[in-house]
């Protein structure tokens, strides 16, 4: 069969894989540390998943308006502004399928064939197949340990052409888990409006921060950045909920109204009573999510004291999300030679950092139980001792 040219070009997604992969091993009695998917383990808060169950009493059970629950969307709205000082209505907001489904929205509504997008490696891997499926052209633009893995104000001005439409930032990051300053977002901002772009921030991590970490929207910098910014956000991380798939979108009327016709197309409203667990997660305690970063703060102190034991490994304390990005070009080995072993050997499940945009490195996510956390590290020290 001949497939389409735009999918032909596209990878399967390796995080998704290789998660995939780790829980068919377990599923067979081995046992697996699985550091894949960047997924946390805990159980849905309660009050959410018994909002949602009271929804399908209530017979929410059937089609909604494709750009969600008019609840939903004021209560995200009504978010945005009390949390990142963003002046959005609910006409500003869609809820999507995940925030995943935010962002292919996105790139569908604004990108036309040759666009240029910037975005600064490492990223998360959807990013790029997202732009070429809309036909656009990623510009990707290295960062490094230099730079704490953060694109400048001159890079981010350099790469922008008479091409360039969008800008992606991912404050804080997967899969580096780095924050940008308060100084060093406004100083982005700065470019994008001077540049005459648009800045898509993808905010899922923005609730799982560390010691001094601030999280700051770029949009709340000023009447003009803020007509330039897109918000992407969602539920999975922040609240537990990742096979809910509820995120959102925020931004121009304009721009809103064109994914909500895309979406009307495509996939219509996200499933009716899970909207109704998202109206839960946003006007209920917020505890639950304080009490899961937490325990990711406790798994991270773990983590990095017993890889700084590791020889060879370099990876610096990440500020925010549940990633630790290592290096391992000590070893020799490319990032998917050093996963592919470490899964076949040890058991140990990561992913290479060329799905990222950096081979030399792989990623770990501690969103998982400490138990796994430990053993996983053992194994890990066993296997880099052996190949240096
Ligand atoms: N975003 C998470 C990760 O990077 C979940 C998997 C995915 O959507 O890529 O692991």
């Amino acid at each position: 069969m001949k497939l389409a040219a735009r999918v032909v070009q596209v990878p399967p997604s390796m995080t998704l894989a290789i998660a995939a992969k780790a829980k068919a091993m377990r599923a067979e009695g081995i046992e697996v540390c699985n550091f894949s998917a960047g997924e946390p383990d805990f159980d849905t808060p309660a009050h959410i998943k018994a909002a949602a169950k009271r929804a399908v009493d209530e017979g929410k059970t059937r089609y909604g308006p494709a750009a969600g629950e008019p609840k939903l969307r004021k209560a995200i709205a009504r978010k945005l502004q009390t949390d990142n000082n963003l002046d959005y209505t609910a006409e500003n907001i869609i809820v999507t399928n995940g925030g995943k489904q935010s962002l292919f929205n996105l790139m569908l509504a604004l990108i036309e064939p040759g666009d240029e997008v910037i975005i600064p490696a490492p990223y998360w891997l959807s990013y790029p197949e997202m732009v070429k499926l809309a036909g656009g052209v990623p510009t990707i633009v290295q960062t490094d340990a230099a730079t704490g893995y953060k694109i400048t104000p001159d890079q981010l001005a350099s790469a922008t052409t008479h091409r360039t439409k969008l800008f992606i930032l991912n404050s804080p990051s997967n899969p580096t888990g780095v924050v940008y300053t308060p100084n060093e977002i406004q100083a982005l901002a700065k470019v994008v409006i001077e540049k005459d772009i648009l800045v898509v921030s993808d905010e899922i991590y923005e609730k799982i921060l560390y010691d001094s970490a601030k999280h700051v929207s770029i949009g709340s910098l000023g009447p003009e950045i803020f007509t330039q910014t897109i918000i992407s956000g969602g539920f999975a991380k922040a609240y537990s909920m990742t096979g809910w798939r509820v995120g959102y979108l925020a931004g121009p009327t304009e721009l809103i109204k064109a994914t909500a016709t895309i979406q009307g197309h495509s996939t219509s409203n996200v499933c009716t009573f899970a909207q109704y667990g998202a109206i839960a997660a946003l006007e209920s305690s917020q505890d639950c999510v304080e009490q899961m970063r937490q325990a990711f703060a406790e798994r991270r102190q773990v983590l990095l004291d017993s890889l700084s034991a590791i020889p060879g490994l370099g990876c610096a304390p990440p500020d925010g999300a549940f990633y630790m990005f290592i290096n391992v070009s000590k070893t020799g080995m490319t990032s998917l030679e050093f996963c592919d072993e470490l899964l076949e050997t040890q058991h140990v499940a990561t992913i290479p950092g060329i799905a990222f945009g950096a081979d030399d490195h792989i990623r770990l996510s501690y969103a998982t139980d400490m138990t796994s956390i430990k053993k996983g590290v053992e194994r890990l020290d066993k296997f880099v001792r052996s190949r240096l």
